[in-house]
């Protein structure tokens, strides 16, 4: 079925009875060519690239849950191509791009809203950082903007400019930035999939690997042993867990991050923002909720839901950048699995184990990664070789010292 305002018409002509699911309940197959373990953004973008680009349609994405019930439907809904490191700015500009056209692509409205997205800055040396973020960004084919104070508060009246404890000296504008409503992204690369022939199977979770002679040879799961020539595993959160399965350790460490949503209010952001003093990102969603969030929690943690010190902390962050928010109320918070890599950078490579391939790390930056991650970890498992824009996504480069540090805060997860 394809969706358009004359389906919708037609369908309420006939009292909404002839809608059809959006992706089918398959039971799995004995083998496949591919399996994706993990039907999160990532490995349902990888299924549905796989199909629509290599024609490669004989495929099982396995999901433990249910689809969106992971990070892809918890986060706050920021995309945006604002990178400073080579290694890192041609991939996202790739989503940022895939972006733009993904609603025709897959024939689902995930409103897509390029609203804008400013990081502020406070300091002339935290200016003249953003100025050389800014330039990178267009070297690489990005948009990017240095807006002044008075040019900020002219877009963000509401800003605290004149009692904050950090003044507010202007903002990094990124016009094509914006926000995607992340749980329609998981049904619309879902349904996509689906209709070009990939079996997506729910409640499905892989428990092993068969590896014989160093070489992988499909899962074993909670539905049975199912067998594939190649296996890619994308389960952001748990990818420590997973891979223990096949006996490798990553660089990767697992946090909890939360979010927050206030009571629906009237449109008052007409940005995302985000505070260059403290960590704090702000947009408001199309409901009227402002959607915000900050830090992880700094421990170790398989739990999706948080603790109460970051609640504070990230509520003293929206405080101090915008104090009208202390009149808002909250009305629902929830946490989701962070996979911390140690330089803050993603992983979508191949594995020492033959016909295992890898794809994580994406610390809390990965939804806006979504569809490049999918482009280019599709590209890999496709050809076998790693895609033009992702080939510093390596697992080996902290062996050779070719670290991606965007944030400088070196082998720290929890700094990230
Ligand atoms: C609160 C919060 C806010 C965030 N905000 C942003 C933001 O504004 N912008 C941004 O770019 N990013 C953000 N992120 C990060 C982003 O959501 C993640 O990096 C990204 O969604 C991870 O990729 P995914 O969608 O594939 O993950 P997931 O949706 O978590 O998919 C992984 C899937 O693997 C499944 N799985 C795990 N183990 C197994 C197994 N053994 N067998 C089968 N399946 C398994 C899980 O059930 C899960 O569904 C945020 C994250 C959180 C939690």
């Amino acid at each position: 079925m394809h969706y358009s305002i004359w389906s919708i018409l037609q369908q309420g002509f006939r009292g909404g009875r002839g809608w059809v699911r959006a992706w089918r309940a398959p039971v799995p197959q004995k083998s496949y060519d591919m399996i994706i373990v993990g039907g999160g953004g990532h490995g349902l973008a990888t299924a549905y690239y796989l199909a629509s680009q290599y024609g490669i349609t004989n495929i099982a994405v396995l999901e433990k849950g249910w689809i969106g019930g992971g990070n892809v439907g918890r986060n706050t809904t920021i995309i945006r191509s604002n990178y400073l490191l080579p290694g890192n700015e041609g991939f996202y500009e790739l989503s940022l791009k895939l972006w733009e056209g993904l609603e025709q692509d897959i024939n689902f409205n995930a409103m897509v809203s390029q609203r804008g997205i400013l990081n502020l800055f406070h300091s002339d040396n935290e200016r003249d950082a953003a100025a050389r973020r800014g330039n990178s960004m267009i070297l690489h084919g990005a948009d990017a903007e240095l807006l002044d104070a008075a040019a900020l508060r002219k877009l963000c009246p509401f800003l605290n400019f004149d009692n904050a404890r950090f003044p507010l000296k202007g903002a990094l504008l990124q016009k094509r930035g914006g926000t995607v409503r992340h749980d329609a992204v998981a049904w619309g690369y879902a349904r996509g999939a689906d209709r070009l022939g990939v079996d997506i199977i729910q409640n499905c979770e892989v428990t092993d690997f068969i590896i014989k002679n160093g070489c992988c040879n499909g899962v074993e799961t909670t539905k049975g042993k199912i067998l594939a020539n190649k296996v890619g595993v994308a389960v952001a959160g748990s990818s420590g867990r997973v891979m223990a399965k096949a006996g490798l350790r990553l660089p990767i460490e697992s946090h909890v991050l939360q979010a927050f949503v206030s009571e629906g209010l009237k449109p008052i952001l007409p940005q995302v923002i985000t505070y260059g003093a403290g960590h704090f990102y702000i947009s408001q969603s199309d409901k009227g909720g402002l959607v915000f969030g900050g830090d992880i929690d700094g421990y170790n943690s398989y739990a999706q839901r948080g603790n109460l010190p970051v609640v504070e902390h990230v509520t003293e962050g929206g405080m101090a950048l915008m104090p009208m928010i202390g009149k808002a109320r909250l009305l629902r918070m929830w946490g989701g699995l962070m996979d911390m890599s140690m330089d803050g950078s993603p992983f979508i490579d191949r594995t020492p184990i033959t016909g295992l391939y890898f794809n994580g790390g994406w610390c809390y930056g990965g939804f806006k990664a979504t569809p490049a991650s999918g482009w280019c970890f599709a590209h890999l498992l496709a050809t076998d070789e790693a895609h033009a824009v992702a080939r510093a996504y390596r697992l080996d480069r902290f062996k050779t010292g070719a670290v991606i540090d965007e944030k400088g805060a070196g082998a720290q997860a929890n700094l990230h």
